[in-house]
């Protein structure tokens, strides 16, 4: 076997190795998700995309109002060549990051990055709280290579030396594993975050149940907080997407706030999904990109759409994916999903996990660089495409 980089979502798992001979995929390491990703890439034909190049070029040549969209899952050399074709075309840029991570990372508790990474979380995380988010769906490993099961220098029992909370509207897989298991109303994370800090500060702010929480689950969450050295919380979008964020967000850094008073090492770190939303993130505020495009779709600014590597039509809010059908749409990306079969012209491109090639940023902003393997093919990748789409373009223009 050989060893692979799975992308099948944010923590981009390096430690994982796959060989395929003949119809049979083994694999070692990566999860279900994982598992079905990389049957679901090596299952993909991907034929020679030439005519169809000189097609796509020519609508997005004609273009009089362009926007360039998607790219959660395209490495970031591909957002790169995005970036260029964009100035080329004069299109607007944006990205599925702006769905809500473009938001949380121009937040004060982020604006100069995170301030730590996975390893530090392995080494060093004693009370774990997942907040708002569901690892044990979206991003399996999350828990078993990084926060809750592993061994680390100042966790030498792994599991049993961490405390895990899970605050969450619903019960979920993942507080299954959990000490503490928060189930609060939609909506009221802030009100919930503003208790916990007033009970941390000595106010006594718990003396019957709160939000259906009985009083004393409660103080034992707060009482396990103060125990502990090391608090980490990582919040998903329980948190980003209630409508609610500002509140939620700046509860959390407030909270963040009160435990380093008490003298902790306290951090909070965002849960985002989709393989590379960190290094999107990143480029568009490298770029200093305005994150406007949700609305100027909405409002039918565009009649052109060029979509990267990312189903987008079953995520968009109602408005945008209504006007995003009304435009003429350009996708590039693996095969399959609504906005593939919407659109005016599809190109198909080979996944990174099979590619081997370039890099994404992992959830915590550790650069990530695919690995070559013997499954590996060279063709159709998204930079190679995107590159000869950009100098299609460019002959057309002159
Ligand atoms: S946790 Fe994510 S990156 Fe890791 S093996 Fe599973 S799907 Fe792949």
């Amino acid at each position: 076997m050989e060893s692979i980089v799975c992308n099948g979502c944010s923590l981009l798992c390096d430690d994982v190795v796959a060989e395929v001979s003949g119809k049979n995929i083994n694999s070692l390491g990566l999860c279900r998700l994982g598992q079905v990703h990389l049957e679901t890439a090596i299952a993909s034909k991907i034929e020679p995309n030439e005519r169809k190049l000189e097609k796509a070029a020519s609508i997005l040549t004609s273009a009089n109002s362009l926007l360039l969209f998607g790219w959660t899952y395209a490495t970031n050399e591909a957002v790169k060549e995005g970036l260029d074709l964009a100035t080329t075309l004069k299109g607007h840029f944006g990205s599925s990051a702006e769905l809500g991570p473009l938001q949380v990372m121009s937040q004060g508790i982020h604006t100069s990055g995170l301030d730590i990474d996975l390893e530090y979380v392995r080494n060093n995380g004693e009370f774990i709280i997942y907040w708002g988010t569901n690892p044990s769906e979206s991003l399996h490993r999350h828990p078993s290579r990084f926060a809750v099961l592993p061994r680390g220098k100042k966790i030498p029992e792994g599991i049993e030396s961490r405390t895990i909370g899970v605050v969450d509207v619903r019960q979920t897989e993942t507080m299954k594993m959990a000490n503490h298991r928060l189930i609060i109303p939609i909506g009221s994370d802030a009100e919930l975050l503003d208790t916990i800090i007033s009970e941390l500060d000595g106010r006594s702010a718990i003396k019957s149940k709160v939000l259906g929480i009985p009083a004393s689950e409660l103080i034992g969450f707060v009482k396990g907080l103060q125990k502990v050295d090391c608090i980490i919380i990582f919040y998903g979008g329980g948190v980003i997407n209630s409508g609610n964020h500002d509140a939620n967000l700046s509860g959390i850094t407030k909270l963040i706030a009160t435990l380093r008073a008490a003298g902790k090492d306290a951090f909070a770190l965002p849960m985002f999904v989709q393989s590379n939303t960190m290094g999107v993130t990143q480029l568009v505020q490298e770029h200093k990109i305005r994150v406007d495009s949700l609305q100027k779709l909405a409002a039918g600014e565009f009649d052109t759409t060029l979509i990267v590597g990312d189903d987008v039509l079953t995520k968009l809010p109602g408005p945008a994916a209504r006007a995003l059908t009304k435009t003429k749409i350009v996708y590039v990306g693996p095969p399959g999903g609504l906005t593939d079969e919407r659109a005016a012209v599809s190109i198909h491109t080979t996944d990174p996990i099979i590619s081997g090639s370039g890099s994404m940023k992992r959830l915590d902003m550790n650069k990530i660089e695919f690995k070559k393997w013997k499954a590996s093919r060279d063709d159709e990748t998204l930079i190679a495409v995107l590159q000869r789409l950009h100098e299609i373009v460019r002959s057309q223009m002159t």
